[in-house]
């Protein structure tokens, strides 16, 4: 769509996140784009600093003031439902927003607290108000109670490690292994630095019921827990299933190589929120950047009247912080699977702050310079991915099963 009207084309942006900003901050590069940002929060929230919440050394947000582009207009309201046969979204509190294309950018939450005693005793960890309550529950807590973390994921290992080096008495439940993603020798590097921070690893059994004082284990053993944190997985929030969108089984927007939504070619999936081809990205903040971009080029090649790119970057790296001092930097291949090469130690640590601040840098220099934002990973097995994504469901439907839903 051209601007042959003389009418500014509204562009909305749902959702505040590392890459619903760095989309809105690149949308700015047309003039005649009004962009607005549609966020649940007024503050921008460094999701990948929650644990540093929780063990007191950092408060994990940003003023939106800092990192938005002076044209991107913020409004703080919840979107409640996508009405995407009228280009409208229902807010919370304000009236409803009309939009020309929409930015699905509403990232991830915890994910289903299922287990028998979870949802009633558990604490989960994934938003800025879960990791205050945890914040909460642990100030309330003897020093030396005893906590138990769920879930043997980055953010597991993260918020182990951070409260182990704070002297607190820590167990991680791990299920088969811990940190799955890594590769062996990262693994035993991980594994050694929380045995030596005193963080108790429970691995090859899962946990199956949390009561108020205890997590009870597949193995029959119980461990006590004053606080149980939960940190097995992500969810993506259900905002476009509800709207009557196509979603994966995850319930992630289900889009074309573009990002665009299979259902509507006016709405762009990003980050977490987003499922291209069926073929996710690993949940990341790493990820949440290119496709934030590539969400917002997508959006500018239609108001130009051209044709959008397909997306192709991919990520290569994942990094644990082990407590303050300590970290893991995993290299992988293009197409995410871990590798031998890591970097241990002190210098594990800064390169793992290094990629807490850089997604922050990188959103603050579009503001100042929409257009310029470059990733330079690319995917270069991911065609073959989508491919056998489509031929394993072709597979699937033939045989009348449905696929199973992914761990987040
Ligand atoms: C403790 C922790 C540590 C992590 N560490 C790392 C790491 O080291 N490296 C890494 O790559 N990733 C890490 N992650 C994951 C990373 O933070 C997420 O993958 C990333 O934040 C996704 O970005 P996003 O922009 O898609 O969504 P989010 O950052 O989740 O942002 C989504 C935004 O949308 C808003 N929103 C949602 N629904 C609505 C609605 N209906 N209306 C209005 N607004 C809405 C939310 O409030 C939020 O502000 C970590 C996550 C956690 C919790």
């Amino acid at each position: 769509m051209g601007n042959v009207t003389g009418r500014r084309t509204e562009v909305v942006v749902i959702g505040g996140g590392y890459a619903g900003v760095l989309a809105a901050n690149r949308l700015t590069r047309r003039d005649d784009v009004a962009v607005t940002l549609v966020n649940a929060r007024d503050r921008f929230v460094e999701r990948v600093r929650l644990h540093q919440l929780v063990g007191g050394s950092d408060d994990a947000v940003v003023d939106f003031g800092d990192l938005l582009a002076k044209r991107v207009r913020l409004v703080v309201d919840t979107v409640t439902e996508i009405d995407a046969p009228r280009r409208r979204l229902v807010l919370e509190k304000g009236e409803p927003l009309a939009y020309d294309y929409l930015v699905y950018a509403v990232g991830s939450t915890s994910g289903p607290l299922e287990m028998p005693g979870a949802a009633e005793h558990a604490l989960p960890l994934a938003t800025l108000e879960e990791a205050e309550r945890v914040r909460a529950a642990l100030g309330s807590a003897p020093v030396d109670a005893p906590l138990v973390v769920v879930g043997s994921g980055p953010l597991g290992i993260e918020t182990a490690a951070e409260l182990a080096e704070l002297g607190r008495r820590v167990t991680l439940v791990c299920g088969r292994v811990l940190s799955p993603y890594s590769h062996e020798s990262a693994r035993r590097t991980i594994r050694r630095r929380l045995e030596s921070l005193g963080v108790r690893l429970l691995e090859g059994t899962t946990a199956v019921r949390v009561t108020r004082a205890s997590v009870e284990l597949a193995d029959g053993r119980s461990m006590p827990s004053a606080v149980t944190i939960w940190t097995a997985g992500f969810a993506a929030a259900d905002l476009a299933r509800r709207s009557g969108l196509s979603t994966d089984a995850d319930g992630r927007l289900l889009a074309d190589e573009t990002l665009t939504s299979i259902d509507d070619d006016r709405i762009v999936a990003t980050g977490d929120a987003a499922s291209p081809q069926g073929v996710p990205l690993r949940m990341s903040c790493q990820a949440a950047l290119p496709l934030g971009s590539h969400a917002a080029d997508t959006v500018l090649q239609r108001i130009a009247g051209g044709t959008p790119a397909g997306f192709d970057r991919g990520i290569a790296a994942m990094c644990v912080s082990l407590g303050r001092r300590f970290g893991v930097f995993q290299f992988a291949r293009f197409d995410d699977t871990a590798i031998r090469l890591h970097v241990p130690g002190r210098l594990g640590a800064l390169l793992k702050e290094e990629a807490c601040k850089s997604p922050i840098s990188q959103i603050r220099a579009e503001a100042r310079r929409p257009g310029t934002h470059r990733w330079p990973v690319k995917d270069g097995r991911r065609a073959e991915r989508v491919r056998a994504a489509a031929d394993g469901a072709g597979r699937l439907r033939e045989s009348g099963e449905r696929p199973a839903a992914s761990a987040a």
